[in-house]
């Protein structure tokens, strides 16, 4: 398998990417790089009426950008994300794909005015990340709630879910890998 690509759109706070790439490493099994080389500038898809930036179309720079790129790639950022649909998303993935991408915003709790938690903020993003790339696995959501394909609309959602694929995800999981290796 080719390695999971981690990609830093500013503004990150390093460590949030190294812990994260930890983390990663531990449920896929697969090598993570983190490369901060190519930087990418979120300007482009700033929406000033929503103060946010559109998910998609970072998703279209990061690919074009990381195009020679053979593995997952995985974006991960602090700004705050939309899809024209949606007030927010947590984060968004091509369905059998090869990009995903995390904003950590709203999975602060300084978000929503609380103290600062930060094992707590790494526990929802790995959450986050492993669900997007998931999806970039050709994985849909899932019914059981303590599974990390189980979509989450607000952060007590990915509180309940564990950062682990359920017994059927996993076995899904491991046939698409088996599947892609076989061309
Ligand atoms: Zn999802
Ligand atoms: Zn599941």
């Amino acid at each position: 398998m080719p390695p999971i690509l981690l990609v830093p759109i500013p503004p990150l706070q390093p460590e949030t990417l190294a812990t994260l790439a930890r983390g990663i490493v531990e449920r896929f099994q697969i090598a993570v790089l983190t490369d901060g080389s190519k930087s990418i500038d979120p300007a482009p898809a700033y929406d000033a009426s929503r103060n946010q930036y559109d998910s998609s179309l970072l998703l279209s720079i990061l690919l074009r950008l990381h195009s020679a790129q053979n593995g997952k790639i995985l974006a991960v950022t602090e700004v705050d994300l939309y899809i024209p649909v949606l007030t927010f998303v947590f984060g968004e993935a091509q369905l059998d794909g090869k990009a995903a991408i995390v904003s950590v915003r709203r999975l602060d709790e300084r978000f929503y005015g609380l103290p600062e938690k930060s094992s707590l903020l790494e526990d929802r993003l790995l959450k986050e990340a492993i669900h997007e790339l998931g999806h970039t696995f050709g994985l849909l959501h899932c019914r059981r709630f303590e599974c990390v394909m189980h979509a989450s609309t607000a952060v007590e959602e990915i509180d309940l879910k564990s950062s682990s694929f359920c017994p059927e995800c996993a076995r899904l999981l491991d046939q698409k890998n088996r599947m892609g290796e076989n061309g």
